[in-house]
Formats: structure tokens, sequence, C-alpha cells
């Protein structure tokens, strides 16, 4: 089963990814799920994603300009803030997505 899915059907998924994240923030025992899978604080589901920073932001496990084939792959996807996927950019999720810059002084 490798069948592409169509522009519609990948929009809807992408709905239904948000959606799913608001599901599992409403209930305190999934909601640790739905946080930021970056800086691993909650998101603001109430507000239409990408509308603010704290609001939803579908990110790319796997970033699009490395692994293009898996952008419309949900198992490559996570839950993030939409200033966290920003601040993140391009950068490798192997190298510095996953905690704090090194301090200068380290
Ligand atoms: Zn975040």
């Amino acid at each position: 089963m490798s069948k592409r899915k169509r522009g519609s059907v990948a929009h809807r998924d992408r709905t239904e990814f948000f959606e799913e994240g608001k599901r599992l923030d409403a209930d305190p025992d999934t909601r640790e799920l739905a946080n930021c899978w970056l800086c691993r604080t909650r998101i603001d589901y109430e507000m239409p994603a990408n509308t603010t920073s704290d609001s939803h932001n579908l990110d790319h496990y796997f970033p699009v300009s490395t692994h293009p084939e898996l952008q419309d792959d949900p198992d490559n996807w996570r839950h993030s803030h939409a200033s966290c996927n920003q601040s993140r950019g391009k950068g490798d999720a192997n190298e510095n997505g996953l905690g704090e810059p090194m301090p200068e002084w380290w």
C-alpha cells in the first residue's frame, strides 16, 4: 500500500490532525500527546492553526527540505507551536530540534 494521496485527501488529513490534537488536549490524561513536540508545553488549540505564535502548527519530524516524500505522511507529522516551528526553521531535528541550543558559555 503506497498509493499517493490526492491533494484534497491530504488536506482533510491535516485538518483531522489538528482536530485530533484538540481532542487529546481536552483530556488531561492525553494532553501530553498534544503538546508541542519541540518545547513540550501546551498548544493553544482554541486558536485556528497558524494564527498566533502559540497556535497549532503541523511540523514535520523529517524536514520537507530533506524528505519531500514524507510531506504528506501523517507518521511524519508532529504537533508544534507556530513560533517553535518557525524558530526551528529548516534545521535538522537530530542536531538542534529537540532541545535548547547550547549556551554560549558551554
Ligand atoms: Zn512549542
